[in-house]
């Protein structure tokens, strides 16, 4: 079905790339608009065999592949298959010798046992990847976004566990919904399981780190908890991030606002949360980077989750499975306190009423203006856009002739 806000008095689809996880590469969401020229080949107009406005989260395209040998990266190639053929036996599939999604996989890959992709090497594919799939960024007024997933693991066939002859380096894009919206969720801490180790690789985006987390991510749901929040594995009394995203409070006195990040060593260190608290900044609020005590938390006016996927989410409550009378409960070392709750086995943390249907006013300012300028609507005054041309496209090999401007177009409906 083609996307009922799809028409043909729509302006063409602006083409940005949501980069969210290339921090470290100064590189930082990078976004790109075109100038309107309604002629102008590039970028092409989305397709209208996708529903853009119900995309949810199925992978489109694979874009291209780098594979190594001998110590080298190959040129990048375009494969528009998503499936990849690779050996069973791949240290990737056995070993979990993988990385994803930024995090550096150029710069860090050490963390798995990777080769290093070169910065420019890793940039000019993730360019090429969004050059080449152009007509699948989603309409603007969708809502929806081009996610860009960079991969890297290793990848050749062997028993023994000593770094494989193979890797490979993929980036990935795929439309994405709207993912958790911006209406409330409530999180729950696990004190069962901890995503990592206190001198592991809690701060990588290893396959090994998410896969434990998912049944317990899972259970928690059923229980009506939208998401998970991790305290430091050593001691369960500072606050690490959520399953699948940063952390942020809010501290409010007045019109006094600071931001307040954890610097755990043990956290993705997560894009999205940086450019919040840049725009932060901007607004002159504080910024502080600093171990956050579990028994701090209701002192926030607000809590957001941060990342790439769902940008800001507010968080309504906080619970923990913990016995009030516990040393270790807020309850012990805050004793009253009017955003804390608490019965025999658990105590919540509540920042938005169950009446209140949206986020926090400081999430709200915050989610506002970083979707205004990833939507080019606000004037990106950090440097995080960055363009993306057709020529970005053209310089890989193995791009088919029929994959580009040969479907229909929204423009191209009635
Ligand atoms: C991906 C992720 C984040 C967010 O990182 P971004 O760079 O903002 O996408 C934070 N924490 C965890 C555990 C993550 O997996």
């Amino acid at each position: 079905m083609p996307s009922p806000v799809a028409n043909t008095t729509a302006p063409r689809a602006r083409f940005y790339a949501f980069g969210g996880s290339f921090g470290g590469l100064d590189f930082e969401p990078t976004y790109n608009f075109p100038t309107t020229n309604i002629i102008s080949p590039f970028p092409p107009p989305p397709v209208n065999t996708i529903d853009w406005s119900n995309v949810g989260f199925r992978v489109r395209e694979v874009a291209l592949h780098y594979s190594v040998h001998t110590k080298k990266w190959t040129p990048p190639q375009f494969v528009a298959d998503p499936y990849i053929r690779i050996h069973g036996m791949a240290p990737a599939l056995n070993y979990g010798q993988q990385a994803y999604e930024g995090r550096k996989p150029s710069a860090r890959p050490e963390y798995i046992s990777c080769p290093p992709v070169p910065v420019e090497h890793f940039v000019n594919a993730v360019k090429a990847t969004v050059s080449l799939n152009a007509e699948y960024v989603p309409p603007h007024e969708t809502g929806a976004a081009r996610y860009i997933r960079p991969q890297i693991y290793g990848s050749s066939g062997q028993l023994g566990l000593s770094p494989p002859e193979e890797y490979m380096f993929c980036v990935y894009v795929l439309p994405t919904g709207v993912y958790h919206g911006t209406h409330p969720v409530d999180a729950l801490i696990l004190d069962d399981f901890d995503r990592a180790a206190p001198n592991g690789t809690g701060s990588a985006k290893v396959g090994g780190n998410y896969a434990p987390v998912l049944r317990w991510s899972d259970k928690a749901r059923t229980e009506g908890y939208g998401i998970t929040l991790h305290l430091n594995s050593a001691t369960h009394s500072e606050v690490d991030e959520f399953s699948t995203s940063g952390f942020i409070g809010a501290l409010v006195d007045g019109d006094n606002v600071t931001l307040v990040v954890p610097d755990s060593k043990n956290v993705i260190k997560s894009v999205t949360a940086d450019s919040i608290t840049d725009i932060g900044k901007s607004f002159g609020w504080n910024l502080e980077r600093r171990s956050i005590k579990y028994t701090e938390l209701p002192n926030f006016s607000e809590v957001m989750a941060a990342g790439t996927t769902a940008a800001l989410v507010p968080i309504r409550t906080i619970s923990r499975c913990i016995d009030p009378s516990s040393p270790d409960s807020i309850s012990a070392a805050v004793k009253q306190h009017p955003r804390l709750s608490s019965d025999k086995q658990a105590e919540k943390v509540n920042y938005i009423e169950e009446s209140q249907e949206d986020a926090g006013p400081v999430c709200l300012k915050l989610l506002t203006q970083l979707k205004a300028i990833q939507l080019g609507k606000a004037k990106d005054e950090f440097g995080w856009c960055a363009p993306v041309t057709a020529e970005d496209g053209a310089k890989i090999t193995g791009v088919p002739k029929a994959t580009k401007g040969d479907g229909q177009t929204v423009d191209q409906l009635d």
